[in-house]
């Protein structure tokens, strides 16, 4: 169930909370990656000590032990056990990885095409030889193995990984694809949304859905479904896209797919006038620090981003300022906090520039020790953020706050 309880004055940023079966989150909230159902580097009890109310872990990469596992009388979830923390959790579908097999992989394409990308447009070819598309599914190469995923084993996955919030099985286009293209590729995925929320509905067997009792009249009580709007780069598609999947009895809201860069706000812009209000949205694979202002300036209550946790394990730390590369010389000598007053468990505990360079320089144990130090001030650092611009909504200081701190930040 989700409960918008405040709405900026001017614009479109909202505040709200989001019930699931194992707890609530505060939005608009950054949900932090667990791909295998584990935050890398991080202890399970670091997670909460780091302000992380949601995590999202990988449907593709936990397909085989979620098949595998028994699940017993136990009950607690798979992807809850493994996480090792109480706290909500969401899977995605499993799309965008067999998909990136396709373009991603093959044409080391990202989800933001980036100018350079528009240079080599004209010589790559859609998708790869890997990926063959059916009314069904996708049909893939992975290892010299044969594989399928589509909505219905897609949502027989996720049900089985058992996390709070899963999205339904849909096709992401590349950053490259034409119009036509994303229009075929759009009403599949429409086919899709319809047969991902029958084969739910079908396993709820108790659960009252239909035109009356809407699936978030559940209180949230219950394993919640969310849709994905898809078009590409064409308002048309993404307008049409958000009307379609708004209408549908989801329980949220997901933005997916590919924008050129510097398109994500004009994208937004088409979409949420047309989704509806009084469910969350979340926008997929977002989460720089303009991009967040942004996105929440649109009225996005969620969005996730390997950006904390990958770039920690680098060696890169964020802060209210900039970025940096703590493993350069220069951080040698330097006893300040990894931030001047961050309050994170790390920095709090003493762990100084210096100390972190050091521990970076270890190929070892001590290592592993600096990656969970500096994720741990990343994902503190981002959840924080988030937790300003909450404070912001509420007084009505959003876009003041907004300014103020992206005026002092360099690196967007
Ligand atoms: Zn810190």
């Amino acid at each position: 169930m989700f409960r918008i309880i405040h709405k900026d004055s001017r614009t479109r940023a909202r505040l709200g909370v989001l019930s699931t079966p194992h707890g609530t989150i505060q939005t608009p909230s950054y949900v932090i990656v667990a791909t295998h159902a584990e935050v890398k580097c991080l202890k399970p009890s670091d997670i909460k000590k780091t302000k992380t109310q949601i995590v999202i872990c990988n449907t593709y990469h936990l397909w085989d032990s979620a098949l595998a596992s028994r699940g017993g009388a136990s009950r607690i979830s798979f992807v809850h056990k493994r996480l090792g923390a109480n706290i909500p959790i969401m899977t995605d579908s499993g799309g965008f990885q067999v998909f990136s097999l396709g373009f991603g992989q093959e044409n080391r394409i990202g989800k933001i095409l980036n100018p350079v990308d528009n240079r080599l447009a004209k010589s790559i070819i859609h998708r790869g030889r890997n990926v063959k598309i059916t009314e069904k599914g996708v049909c893939f190469m992975i290892n010299g193995e044969k594989r399928f995923l589509g909505p219905e084993l897609s949502i027989k996955i996720q049900e089985k990984l058992g996390a709070d919030i899963i999205f339904a099985f849909d096709e992401c286009t590349s950053p490259l694809d034409d119009f036509d293209y994303n229009k075929k590729a759009l009403e599949r995925t429409h086919r899709w949304a319809k047969i991902s929320l029958k084969c739910k509905v079908k396993s709820e067997k108790h659960a009252p859905y239909g035109n009356e009792v809407s699936r978030s009249g559940l209180n949230g009580k219950h394993q919640q479904l969310f849709g994905i709007v898809q078009g590409g780069r064409y308002k048309s598609l993404r307008i049409k896209s958000a009307k379609f999947i708004g209408s549908l009895p989801f329980d949220g809201i997901g933005i997916g797919g590919s924008f050129g860069k510097d398109e994500m706000v004009k994208t937004l812009k088409w979409i949420v006038p047309h989704l509806p209000e009084e469910k969350p949205r979340h926008l997929l694979g977002i989460g720089k620090v303009e991009d967040i202002f942004n996105a929440v300036e649109q009225g996005i209550d969620l969005f996730d981003c390997v950006i904390p946790t990958r770039e920690a394990r680098h060696g890169r730390i964020w802060t209210a300022k900039d970025h940096y590369d703590i493993r350069k010389r220069k951080y040698a000598n330097k006893n300040s906090s990894l931030e001047t007053g961050c309050k994170c468990p790390a920095c709090r505990s003493g762990i100084t520039r210096a100390r972190l360079y050091k521990l970076f320089k270890d190929n070892g144990k001590k290592k592993q020790k600096a990656q969970r130090y500096a994720t741990i001030h990343n994902v503190w650092f981002f959840n924080n953020l988030l937790e300003q611009i909450r404070k912001s909504i509420k007084n009505n200081t959003f876009i003041q706050f907004k300014k103020r701190f992206l005026n002092q930040h360099n690196n967007k």
